[in-house]
């Protein structure tokens, strides 16, 4: 017997191995195997079985790993469709549906010889990278790291050149080991060894005194099972006394599975809400689709503050009444606290969450929990789209136009749009839900493909916030004594002398002033500046150089509290000293504000007022985000300052203001969706304010007032956005109206890279004979060097028209990748990306 498997690398191919005969009971489609493959020993999923195979020297399979298929019928048809459309490999698709840390495989680790260190004495001069490896090795408490563990902290994404010379120098050496795979924990659980209507009886007649121990005893009369830890956090009762209680037998003591499943936890206000009649008749469609259990698809297109999560609610607890289950997807889950504790409210332990920063033993446990049927929802990140339901009921897709359900790198999936398949595939319904829905998902509404639900009020007579639409290039000429004469508001006079000192060119008048008037009223504000760091670039005022990263082409990024200038994109690093790497000049100039530059000039301007900054490097350094949430929900933070993530489905009552400081920033970009991220963005943010009885207010800065976004923005008005955007599209070719596929070569060599994206050029012109692309021709993007290595690009928008499904493209893909894979030098790397969204 022979068993084709797959596996969860980048080869485009099956593999076959022999069954040896003591396991051919054991094996069959779905269950993962142990094999070896070239050196190493790793994890496949069996696709299918035979019982003759053509290939001669066939290697056997070492064990199977599942009792049961993990990879059934029809998560195998979703694997097998993505694999296809996306053109990636069948393994790293159905891997998707699998923790990955439960997979055996061996790896190599690398060690420090055992006299490594005169033997690095002469080589620690040559680059300073050595002593941090080393340093990283003397640091670990682990003798074995893997690659992964020395890249993480070095900053760098190569190091295989670096630990060879090392290895050839005598001073590292490597080894092949078993990498250990997450396990089930098991626990001592508490029960009770009595009945529960004896309690008073067992109490007296076998003498319990104490207090606690009394507790106890009571306390496992409300539950079947308890863990020693829960017990003693419970009830304050020690090891022995606890001990004592089953030396006489009154409870019993046993080993079993303990469940590490994430709790996200964030406390609010919640009130018990009726729909209203929008919000009712959205959940009735759907509810007609879940009843007939049928595929459907829905774009709920609910204003911000509309009240959609109440929607969903109601949808899952109906889905549940129906004995089936629930996947919820949202952009960020760690910035949707409030979400999941409404969830949690609701269904309390039926929900689980996946996200990439579980710890490997609480994925396990959520899947697990997901096959033996206790978790029932499952909330998440894209990736939580391969919960391995059987009987899935509904799948919602929340904030539907956010770029980042699309992942970027293989298999390069976009979530929602792979969330209609797996919809089909399922025969259930499928909710998008948004209050900017990308254009693509509202034309599909529009023609007939979803069906359009429409909460276009917030409860309770709650009215939009007004926004204001500050344009600084205007402003900037309006002399000081016409602007303040122009208000009411005199008394401000010595406050904006205190302005004009400090020259705060990024911050309007209007905006310090609406700022100040909230603080007086004790009333939240969120200021938006979508970009990190302090200054976003250093100049030289001598010779006009751009401190620029020397692997990307990306200017460098002045953060302040590291004194050091960043690259955003490869992280790399070092310290700001104030001279011109160019002309050596003290006269670098750091210019643009980033979130830093604002959260501390405000914070000059406020003294009394608490400003907390959010974005990505204060919540993975010192700040967490959690806190800093509640925090400002329970209203011990004033202004809270971040990027785009405080852009995202927060619903804070308190918050009346929102700023957005720079609201260009993004809109300038060569990509036809630049406009419309604007419009998301500023929307979504705007739609944080004013969302409980108090009137919200919204003062958006921009240098190009005139610009339509704004005035769209401004009046709420998303259809007249829409119908603009969309003429556009249908001009220029790009989606809804073509299918987009973005082709990038890349490699250290320039011109080799240039030359074959020609070569790529003039191939589609062969491959494609019905002219279903409109390919342009090779470009550079506007990043054109990323982490040393020289990008180019080919854009094909190819006609849905012509090629409704898009196999005809497929296949002309397939022919591209075919022919790099047989002519391409191995440094040269070729994607594909279906769908492209990202085209910087
Ligand atoms: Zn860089
Ligand atoms: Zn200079």
């Amino acid at each position: 017997m022979y068993a084709k498997v797959a596996l969860n690398l980048p080869i485009n191919k099956l593999f076959t191995y022999s069954i040896p005969e003591y396991l051919i009971g054991d094996v069959s489609s779905g269950k993962r195997v142990v094999v070896n493959f070239g050196r190493k020993v790793t994890t496949a999923i069996i696709v299918s079985v035979s019982k003759i195979s053509v290939i001669e020297k066939i290697k056997p399979i070492q064990s199977v790993l599942d009792e049961e298929p993990v990879v059934t019928e029809k998560i195998f048809s979703f694997g097998e469709w993505m694999s296809e459309y996306y053109l990636s490999t069948l393994g790293e698709c159905l891997f998707l549906s699998i923790p990955r840390n439960t997979n055996i495989r061996s790896e190599n680790y690398y060690r420090l010889s055992d006299d490594y260190i005169s033997r690095f004495d002469k080589f620690k001069h040559e680059n300073e990278i050595y002593v941090e490896i080393i340093e990283e090795f003397e640091r670990s408490g682990d003798p074995y790291l893997s690659k992964q563990q020395i890249l993480k902290k070095l900053r760098t994404d190569s190091v295989d050149s670096l630990l060879n010379n090392l290895i050839g120098a005598g001073i590292v050496q490597k080894h092949l080991l078993y990498k250990k795979p997450t396990r089930a924990k098991l626990i001592k659980f508490y029960s009770r060894n009595f009945a529960i209507e004896d309690i008073d009886t067992v109490i007296r007649e076998r003498k319990v005194r104490s207090q606690k121990q009394q507790n106890v005893l009571r306390l496992m009369c409300d539950v079947d099972k308890i863990s020693k830890k829960d017990l003693i956090d419970l009830t304050g009762i020690t090891s022995p006394s606890l001990d004592s209680l089953v030396l006489k037998n009154l409870i019993n003591v046993k080993e079993d599975r303990y469940y590490r499943i994430n709790q996200v936890g964030f406390r609010e206000n919640q009130s018990n809400i009726k729909m209203n009649t929008e919000q009712e008749e959205a959940f009735n469609e759907v509810v007609k689709a879940i009843e007939s259990q049928e595929f459907g698809a829905f774009l709920l297109h609910g204003v911000t503050g509309s009240g959609k999560t109440e929607v969903y609610l109601n949808i899952i607890e109906k889905v549940l009444s129906v004995g089936k289950t629930a996947i919820v997807l949202v952009p960020e889950i760690s910035l949707t606290p409030q979400l999941i504790n409404r969830f949690g409210n609701r269904f309390n332990n039926r929900v689980g969450v996946i996200h990439s920063r579980l710890s490997d033993g609480e994925k396990l446990d959520t899947f697990d929990s997901i096959r033996n049927g206790n978790v029932k929802i499952i909330i998440g990140a894209r990736s939580a789209l391969f919960a391995p339901f059987e009987n899935l009921g509904i799948i919602i897709v929340d904030e539907e136009h956010d770029a980042s359900y699309k992942q970027e790198n293989s298999p390069r999936y976009n979530a929602r749009d792979a969330a209609i398949v797996k919809a089909k595939i399922f025969n259930c319904p499928v909710v998008l839900g948004s209050a900017t829905p990308s254009i693509e998902s509202y034309y599909n509404a529009l023609s007939g493909k979803y069906k359009l639900l429409q909460l276009t009020k917030r409860p309770e007579d709650i009215k939009q916030p007004e926004i204001k639409i500050i344009d600084l290039a205007r402003k900037d000429k309006e002399s000081f004594e016409e602007y303040v004469n122009s208000q009411s508001n005199k008394v401000k006079f010595d406050f904006f002398d205190f302005i004009d000192k400090v020259r705060l060119k990024f911050l309007s008048k209007e905006l310090i002033l609406e700022i100040d008037t909230r603080l007086d009223r004790k009333e939240s504000i969120i200021l938006l500046q979508n970009r990190r760091g302090f200054h976003s670039y250093t100049e030289c005022i001598n010779c006009r150089n751009v401190e620029m990263c020397p692997r990307c082409s990306v200017s460098l990024t002045y953060h302040k509290s590291f004194q050091s200038l960043k690259c955003h994109f490869c992280g790399f690093h070092r310290n700001y000293t104030g001279l011109c790497s160019q002309c050596g000049s003290e006269r670098l100039i750091p210019k643009g504000a980033g979130t830093e530059r604002v959260e501390e000039e405000i914070a000059l301007l406020f003294p009394k007022a608490v400003v907390e900054r959010m974005d990505s490097d204060a919540v993975s350094s010192k700040r967490n985000f959690k806190r800093i949430l509640q925090d400002f929900y329970d209203g011990k933070i004033d202004i809270l300052v971040g990027t785009q993530m405080i852009s995202k489905g927060l619903d804070f009552p308190n918050v009346t203001l929102v700023g957005v400081v720079n609201a260009d920033i993004g809109l300038l970009n060569p990509d036809f969706r630049a406009t419309e991220r604007t419009f998301q963005i500023l929307t979504q943010v705007a739609g944080r304010s004013g969302r409980s009885l108090k009137r919200g207010e919204v003062v958006i800065q921009t240098n190009h007032g005139d610009y339509h976004v704004f005035k769209n923005v401004k009046e709420h008005d998303y259809n007249s956005f829409f119908q603009r955007e969309l003429t556009n599209r249908e001009e220029l070719h790009y989606p809804p109206f073509s299918r987009l596929v973005l082709i990038e070569l890349k490699s250290d060599d320039r011109n080799l890279t240039e030359s074959k994206t020609k070569e790529i050029f003039n191939l589609i012109a062969k491959l494609d004979k019905n002219k279903i692309a409109d390919v342009l021709p090779p470009n550079q993007p506007l990043f054109s060097k990323l982490k040393d290595k020289h990008r180019y690009h080919l854009l094909m928008k190819c006609s849905k028209k012509k090629d409704p499904g898009g196999s005809a493209i497929n296949s002309v893909l397939r022919g591209i990748r075919s022919y790099a894979e047989k002519n391409f030098p191995s440094k040269l790397q070729l994607t594909i990306d279906v769908d492209a969204v990202n085209l910087l």
